[in-house]
């Protein structure tokens, strides 16, 4: 490190500046300086291998870059360099996709304060599954979640009432859940406290009104929350690219357009109750210790789903990320 210091000193004379990394790319990255957005390649001795590279360098890191000598200002066309990335407060990473083998954290974003899932009341229908997979990561990474149940301007009062009465299972968990609509503006004032000042990562599948949300609360802002080829093509090797945007009042907001399912990194498959605290409430009348709540007898979970005190697609939600985080461990030859 001081070796590379001092080498950097007799090739450069400018000093290095901390920045926010807004969008990373195989070997790339764009970093808002002060008022400027500079283009910096990273630092070979940054890099740990092919498959790490996504990881090394992510949207939302804190680094400290430096102008290439005798090149224009990284501000008007010039490129600096990624020397050192700092410390993480926090992350948001899963199991990169299966056909990278082994296994491989793939890191979403980091130094977030939030995680918003966006969910439509239809069209697409919703998918509580990627919701309990992303607030059980969440819990993981100590980030805040954030339920948006968006498209209510598509129900009748009952259909409201009982969407309602679903999503609002969340707030158990302390997660805010926010009705809204796009269409008619309900719970954009809502959204807007919550994101003000803090930096957030939007989830959501595609068409659920990501874009059209964040249009209506940050008018000007053009976010095109689908574009999935960057205009820098910076995107092209990887196989999510979160990107960070500024928000007026300071913070910043994200998305992650990629994202197809989600196997929460580093949640061993018997330790997922933790990550769900309404079943683990209701463990403590398991017959077993490290029960699973799969086929044991006498299982509290099982109980209260027949009681009706734990909603089944809780349990459901619970059982599908169970199965999957076994499965990439066979597949990977993990013992746990
Ligand atoms: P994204 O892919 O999540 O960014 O979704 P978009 O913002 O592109 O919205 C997808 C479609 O849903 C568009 O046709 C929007 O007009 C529509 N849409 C978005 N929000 C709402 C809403 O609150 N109510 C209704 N009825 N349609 C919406
Ligand atoms: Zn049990």
């Amino acid at each position: 490190m001081a070796e590379a210091t001092r080498q950097d000193g007799a090739r450069n004379d400018a000093a290095a500046r901390e920045g926010t990394v807004i969008r990373a790319g195989a070997g790339h990255c764009q970093v808002v300086v002060g008022d400027e957005t500079w283009r910096c390649r990273v630092r070979g001795r940054l890099k740990q291998g092919p498959r790490q590279v996504q990881t090394v360098v992510v949207a939302g890191d804190r680094v400290l870059v430096r102008p290439v000598a005798g090149n224009a200002s990284p501000g008007a066309g010039g490129e600096a360099v990624v020397e050192e990335v700092l410390p993480r407060r926090n992350r948001l990473s899963r199991l990169a996709a299966r056909r990278s083998g082994g296994r491989v954290e793939q890191v979403l974003m980091a130094n977030l304060d939030l995680v918003v899932v966006v969910q439509s009341v239809r069209d697409p229908e919703p998918q509580t599954g990627f919701v309990d997979r992303l607030l059980a990561a969440a819990l993981r990474f100590g980030v805040d979640g954030v339920v948006v149940v968006n498209k209510l301007d598509l129900c009748d009062a009952e259909g409201r009432a009982r969407e309602l009465e679903r999503w609002h299972w969340y707030r158990r968990l302390g997660n805010a859940v926010i009705a809204a609509s796009a269409t008619t503006g309900e719970g954009l004032a809502e959204l807007g406290t919550l994101l003000g000042g803090r930096v957030a990562l939007l989830l959501g599948a595609s068409g659920v009104g990501k874009s059209s949300l964040l249009n209506a609360l940050y008018p000007g802002l053009d976010l095109r929350v689908n574009a999935v080829t960057g205009r820098t093509g910076l995107g092209r090797h990887t196989t999510t690219h979160t990107e960070l945007h500024p928000v007026p009042g300071g913070g910043f907001i994200a998305d992650s357009p990629g994202l197809r399912g989600f196997d929460p990194w580093d949640i061993a498959p018997a330790g997922i109750g933790a990550y769900f605290p309404d079943l683990e409430a209701e463990s403590a009348r398991c017959r077993f210790r490290g029960c699973l709540h799969r086929d044991e007898p006498d299982c509290g979970v099982k109980d209260a789903v027949a009681r009706g005190a734990l909603p089944a697609w809780r349990w459901e939600g619970y059982l599908a990320l169970l199965r999957d985080l076994e499965d990439r461990r066979k597949a990977t030859g993990y013992r746990s």
